[in-house]
């Protein structure tokens, strides 16, 4: 025999002469060499259904040491003592009809937290076959009554409105690796030959959102081969195990389906784990499908989210920041400026005698006169000015980091291409737009309301010294 064998350690031979009741059989040594690195959860218990050994997949399951359990009654795995009770009249006794059979039963972790157990059991008999002991196999099971769970969980989170788009996503990610019982989430965006984590779930913390991979070395070639939930509860052992993903990653239990957005594919959502697990039932595949059509919804429901957010934030005729933009984005920038010390500059424009462009040309004309204009403004400011529609002819510029006569350059050079480009108002015709210009910075006491009305009393000026013009405001 070689020295792996498990009956080598000396004592498990004596099992055949061992007296009735004598566990030697059953010594915690013998027992480990047989059942240590067994990924499913063993509990071995005494003809008094008292703990003798757990393997390494029971500690973890349940969360308990063998050394705290040894001598102790197996009722501290169950969740309700009644099915302890019914446990022992039923088969953990010593005139219960022999064999190993499975059941479901509800147990419970050091931690109190409690999940459905697919368990196989029976007696251990000796050599006169008499019952020494009992052993059990233990695995998680995915119920029905989990996936109602899961269903409800999901809702949740899908309907907290507190929550926004990333925690969502986060929280989805969570459950589904809670349902399926496995360490690793991804959510990926796949473009091309570039699968990209957007969003993942690792304990380990070894991943991070940004992450590419060739999908190629991925299994959702697999997913997306499939066009639906696929799963794999142990690579090594199917024919996915020459892929390149299980060589670089030995991933064992692999579950994953397409994220559709609107119709078209975004990525792919999985969840995956070292370790194997139990076959994935058909009720795990459409459960998956869900999660991913969740996540898909979600996805779209957060894109028309920030679409709304444009929109709310954009002048619908001229596409510049509206008023609310500019007045939210001013208030940051003054309290920026005021902390860092470095000038902010505004120049409020209102187009000269407008009212009478819309009368000799018509209101379209006039709309065609304040996108021309938006545009000219866009082509004489810098990427970080901000060029904004107050309402009607009315516009206004920030200039970050610049002072009045930066700023009196920038209002210079408009009105000197304001004055080189004549806008078409029809067909065939251009007219000759000026504007009124006022300019202020920002002065230490300034607040937004102050700086508002130093401008505006600027622009005044430039209107009644004559129009056409730039007026800086007084300090
Ligand atoms: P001033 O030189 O003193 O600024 O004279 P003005 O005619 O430009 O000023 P006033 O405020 O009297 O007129 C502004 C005009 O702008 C009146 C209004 O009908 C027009 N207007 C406001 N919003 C729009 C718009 O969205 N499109 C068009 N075409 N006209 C608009
Ligand atoms: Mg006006
Ligand atoms: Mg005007």
């Amino acid at each position: 025999m070689s020295h792996t064998d498990p009956y080598s350690d000396g004592q498990a031979h004596n099992a055949g002469t061992a007296a009735p009741g004598d566990l030697t059989a059953l010594s915690p040594f013998s027992l480990a060499n047989l059942f240590d690195t067994l990924p499913e959860a063993v509990v071995v218990a005494d003809r008094e259904r008292r703990v003798v050994y757990i393997n390494a997949a029971a500690e973890t399951l349940f969360g308990y040491r063998l050394a705290d359990l040894r001598g102790r009654k197996t009722e501290i795995f169950y969740a309700n003592q009644a099915d302890f009770l019914n446990m022992g009249k039923q088969r953990y006794n010593t005139t219960a009809s022999r064999g190993f059979s499975a059941y479901r039963v509800l147990y419970q972790c050091s931690d109190g937290s409690q999940f459905l157990g697919q368990t196989s059991a029976g007696g251990l008999s000796g050599a006169q076959g008499e019952i020494q002991g009992y052993l059990a196999l233990i695995r998680p099971a995915r119920s029905l009554e989990q996936s109602v769970d899961t269903l409800q969980r999901l809702h949740a989170i899908t309907a907290d409105m507190k929550r926004d788009h990333r925690a969502r996503m986060a929280d989805i990610l969570a459950l589904g690796a809670r349902h399926f019982g496995l360490d690793l989430a991804i959510l990926s965006s796949i473009q091309g030959e570039v699968y990209r984590v957007e969003h993942c779930h690792d304990p380990a913390g070894g991943l991070s959102p940004g992450t590419t991979f060739d999908l190629g070395g991925t299994y959702c070639v697999h997913v997306l081969s499939a066009d639906g939930p696929v799963g794999f509860h142990h690579a090594g052992e199917s024919e996915i195990r020459t892929h390149p993903c299980y060589r670089d990653f030995g991933l064992e239990a692999y579950i994953g389906s397409p994220i559709q957005v609107n119709g078209a594919l975004y990525g792919t959502l999985n969840f995956s784990s070292v370790r194997a697990c139990e076959p994935f039932s058909r009720d795990d595949l459409v459960l998956m499908q869900l999660l991913a059509d969740t996540v898909g919804y979600e996805i779209h429901q957060s894109a028309m989210q920030k679409q709304l957010g444009v929109l709310a934030r954009t002048d619908e005729l001229t596409g510049l920041a509206n008023r609310r933009a500019v007045m939210e984005s001013l208030r940051w920038q003054m309290s920026h400026s005021l902390r860092s010390g470095l000038p902010l500059t505004i120049m409020s424009l209102d187009l000269d005698h407008f009212k009478a462009i819309n009368d000799t040309w018509g209101h379209a004309a006039g709309d065609q006169v304040l996108r021309g204009f938006s545009e000219l403004l866009g082509g004489v400011t810098r990427e970080v000015d901000l060029c904004g529609r107050l309402g009607g002819e009315e516009f206004i510029v920030v200039l970050p980091d610049t002072d009045a006569s930066g700023g009196c350059v920038v209002g210079d050079r408009l009105r000197r291409r304001l004055a080189g480009t004549p806008m078409p108002v029809s067909e065939r015709e251009s007219i000759q737009v000026t504007v009124s210009a006022g300019l202020t910075s920002l002065q230490p006491e300034d607040d937004l309301e102050s700086m508002l009305q130093r401008v505006d009393l600027a622009l005044y000026q430039a209107k009644q010294g004559g129009r056409d013009r730039l007026c800086v405001a007084q300090e």
